[in-house]
């Protein structure tokens, strides 16, 4: 019998699931697509119900795939997508959002974010999303790849204390924003999303890694998700195309680790400390 999939609450009080899917590369080989479709919805089918998309993944292509997914099921899914640097300012914003809107066949995206910080003043992207809430095309709006600095910078303009969240690379060999950024993030009822929560797969090579997921009759991959599920108000969205690999994943939210097995997991991948550069893709 599987536990509930653990939850993240956003700065609204709202609850989601704290392991979620990812889908970048879905969508960009058309003879892959069906296989896409059916790794989405089996993951909503075992309730890892969030779902991360991009404008920028293959060009709409994976906000194509997810809208096929999530077809008659919308209002089981919390979808999450974002807006290209270069597309955000006042007007681009929401006419990106407009045609994200078109392919996903949804009248809403639950939660906008910028993909990372660009040229367009901060602030006009911040009105756009405002605009966008107060319209209801989106439920709440936030940022990816923001550091310190720029989180603090997006929270001191007018509105930028409705920022939900901050989806930013976080797995265990890339731990930096353990340091200041999630501490900060915390303080302010604003989840992390980890993005590449597997290291795009690197992770799954880690020797001391896979001997310690063997003893426990885990798989790297679980162990690696059961680290981040453990962490406080972290979402994590691995990606997978394979409908077996991401039950797979689903299972890491039934691993309790135990005090000496976090312990170990600091040995092998150690903690900042001190503060470092945001690392991102
Ligand atoms: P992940 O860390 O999720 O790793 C994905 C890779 O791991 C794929 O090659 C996948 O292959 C493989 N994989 C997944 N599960 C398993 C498993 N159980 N066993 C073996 N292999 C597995 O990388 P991503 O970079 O895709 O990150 C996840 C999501 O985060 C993205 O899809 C995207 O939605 C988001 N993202 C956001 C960024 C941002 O700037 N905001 C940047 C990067 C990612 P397969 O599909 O064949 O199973």
């Amino acid at each position: 019998m599987s536990q509930p999939i653990p939850t993240a609450t956003l700065p609204d009080g709202r609850q989601v699931p704290a392991l979620g899917l990812g889908t970048w590369h879905m969508g960009e080989i058309r003879s892959d697509a069906a296989a896409e479709v059916r790794a989405l919805q089996a993951g909503v089918d075992c309730g890892m119900t969030l779902i991360d998309t991009a404008e920028m993944y293959a060009s709409g292509g994976a906000e194509k795939i997810t809208g096929e997914a999530i077809r008659g099921r919308r209002d089981a899914v919390f979808l999450v997508s974002k807006v290209l640097p270069s597309n955000a300012s006042r007007n681009g914003t929401v006419a990106a959002c407009e045609a994200s809107l078109r392919r996903l066949g949804t009248e809403h995206i639950d939660l906008y974010l910028l993909h990372w910080p660009g040229r367009h003043p901060l602030r006009d992207t911040v009105e756009a999303f405002e605009q966008l809430r107060a319209s209801g095309k989106i439920g709440a709006w936030g940022v990816s790849n923001f550091d310190s600095l720029a989180m603090r910078q997006v929270s001191a303009l007018p509105g930028g204390q409705n920022c939900a969240a901050n989806q930013v690379l976080y797995n265990l060999s890339t731990r930096g924003i353990e340091f200041e950024l999630q501490p900060w993030l915390a303080e302010r009822s604003i989840p992390v999303m980890a993005y590449s929560p597997l290291d795009e797969g690197r992770l799954l090579r880690h020797p001391g890694l896979g001997r310690m997921a063997r003893g426990l009759a885990l798989s790297p991959a679980q162990l690696a998700l059961a680290f981040l599920l453990h962490r406080d108000n972290v979402i994590a969205i691995p990606k997978s195309s394979s409908p077996e690999r991401v039950r797979e994943n689903r299972a890491s939210a039934d691993i309790s680790l135990t005090g000496e097995q976090l312990t170990e997991l600091d040995q092998m991948f150690p903690p900042p400390r001190s503060r470092q550069p945001l690392a991102m893709i």
